[in-house]
């Protein structure tokens, strides 16, 4: 057995569902395969979830709600536990890297750092709702105003497998922080490190019933599907694709539903002739290569002033060829495998698109000496016309679209050329062009002369086909709460 194949330490037998405080099967007993991305063998069954275990799961989440304590404790009592859920993921830190590396394919380093951030998102909730203020409005001697806010009730989190366990704490956060209670679908292609959390609420004291997990598949008639259309969860906050978030937007209708939506992305990176060359190259190959490339806010399409092009295009596919693909456990990999065989399917046919569309300058295959598994060399198009699918389509994987453009005005036009909108990076030293441009560009956030480097109190979303909403910092509870008005008389 190579390193790559041995399960890491601490892997439970099987993963099954977490429901009212136990671990428990499917009610019909149905169990998936899930894969190792390197060799694509199943190494473990995980539980496949339906509308009978999604009833079973809302049903104790509601009466956590109903009866239980959580919703009812000061802000300080709640943010002391979600502090000592963030010490105990800070201190298996190393464990849960292992677990998500050797799941979802991610190199080892990258998911060391996902799973610091995670134990941040925690910590982050637990100080915001502890300085949480509403506002008073007061209009003297006549009328005072004041503002209840309540958490809403069971809150239905489904989540993607990229950055499976940090994108959950993501939601997990805000939603236990303000008081509610959750039903938590994991990704079916990554449920290993979601199989951690029940153990690490245990031992934080999260009373029992606020936190519950079903997995399983998202399809109609499935766990993901179910919960989306169970009356009694008020809230679903999804992350994933575009289109699967046109479905549950459809799906959630008759209930009007609170959503927030966190979709897909085709995200520019704009590199003018005055920028710093050097430092957009070393960023926009970060951008769209780091995590496999599997990253909602990949930098995508590169875009080039037609001035600086050649010299760019020959310097960013030198520099792709250098990006060491490797195992995922190997701490000093780049680009390790991708999640999933249907996955790398998905990936190997744009390439195979691509080199009918554009000039290629790197990869374009298999990388040499990867016989299993969803391995796939960093892969640079150059010369991409705005029509080319590679220039339309989100990737998600390590595949950049390089396209030369003469003025600002057509770096515009191209940026917003897209049905999506989440992420813009600008490599200029003009500041008045950098604000300018930021502003006009269609994109939920901007990165200007940056790396994709969060502060977790700013809007996260994306605008058009890329989400719906904002969470992050007050947005997030906002999202989970309530807000009632209340009027006096005075
Ligand atoms: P996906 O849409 O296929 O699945 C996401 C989740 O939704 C999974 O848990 C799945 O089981 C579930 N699901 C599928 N169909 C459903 C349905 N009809 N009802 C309810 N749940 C359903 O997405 P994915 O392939 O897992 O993730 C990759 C996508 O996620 C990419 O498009 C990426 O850009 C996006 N993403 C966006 C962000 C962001 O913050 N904007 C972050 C990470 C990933």
């Amino acid at each position: 057995m190579t390193q790559s194949t041995t399960p890491p330490a601490g892997m439970p037998e099987k993963i099954r569902h977490y429901i009212g405080g136990e671990f428990v099967d499917s009610v019909d007993g149905d169990e998936f395969d899930v894969l190792n991305p390197v060799t694509n063998e199943p190494y473990i069954k995980a539980a496949s979830g339906k509308k009978a275990d999604i009833e079973a799961a809302v049903a104790a989440a509601k009466q956590a709600f109903d009866e239980g304590p959580w919703p009812r404790m000061l802000p300080r009592e709640r943010a002391r536990i979600l502090n000592k859920i963030a010490d105990i993921v800070e201190s298996r830190k190393d464990e849960l890297a292992a677990m998500e590396s050797f799941d979802s394919g991610l190199p080892i380093t990258q998911a060391k750092g996902q799973a610091a951030r995670a134990a941040e998102n925690f910590r982050f909730f637990a100080d915001l709702i502890v300085a949480q203020v509403d506002d008073a409005f007061k209009v003297p001697g006549r009328q005072a105003n004041y503002v209840n806010r309540k958490p809403i009730g069971v809150a239905g989190l489904i989540t993607p497998w990229n950055t499976p366990f940090m994108l959950e704490s993501w939601k997990l956060g805000p939603a236990i922080a303000t008081g509610n209670t959750v039903v938590l679908k994991p990704a079916e292609f990554t449920p290993l490190s979601a199989s951690l959390w029940p153990g690490i609420f245990e031992e934080a004291g999260l009373p029992t019933g606020v936190f519950n997990m079903v997995n399983g598949f998202g399809e109609e008639g499935f766990a993901g599907d179910s919960l989306v259309k169970h009356p009694d969860v008020p809230l679903i906050s999804f992350t994933g694709e575009s289109k699967t978030g046109q479905t549950i937007f459809a799906n959630a209708a008759p209930w009007l539903k609170g959503l927030s939506m966190e979709l897909g992305g085709k995200s520019p990176a704009v590199v003018f002739a005055d920028a710093d060359i050097e430092a957009a190259v070393n960023a926009t190959i970060f951008g769209v290569f780091s995590l496999n490339g599997e990253r909602c806010t990949a930098g995508s399409r590169i875009l080039v002033e037609q001035s600086i092009y050649d010299e760019f295009v020959e310097r960013y596919a030198a520099q792709a060829g250098r990006v060491k693909v490797g195992l995922p456990s190997d701490p000093a990999t780049e680009v390790a495998a991708l999640v999933h065989p249907e996955h790398y399917e998905k990936v190997m046919s744009y390439v195979e698109i691509g080199k009918s569309e554009a000039r290629l300058v790197a990869g374009g295959g298999r990388p040499e000496g990867f016989e299993t598994g969803n391995f796939v060399q960093p892969t640079v198009f150059a010369d991409v016309q705005p029509d080319a699918r590679i220039f339309q389509e989100e990737i998600f994987g390590p595949v950049v679209a390089i396209t030369p453009f003469s003025s600002d005005e057509e770096a515009l036009e191209l940026a917003n050329n897209t049905k999506y909108g989440l992420a813009a990076y600008i490599w200029t030293s003009d500041l008045k062009r950098a604000h300018n441009f930021s502003q006009a560009v269609e994109s939920g956030m901007v990165w200007l002369n940056s790396n994709n480097v969060r502060d977790l109190r700013t809007p996260f979303g994306g605008v058009k086909a890329s989400g719906l909403g904002h969470e992050g910092g007050y947005r997030s509870i906002d999202f989970y709460t309530e807000q009632q008005s209340v009027h006096i008389n005075l």
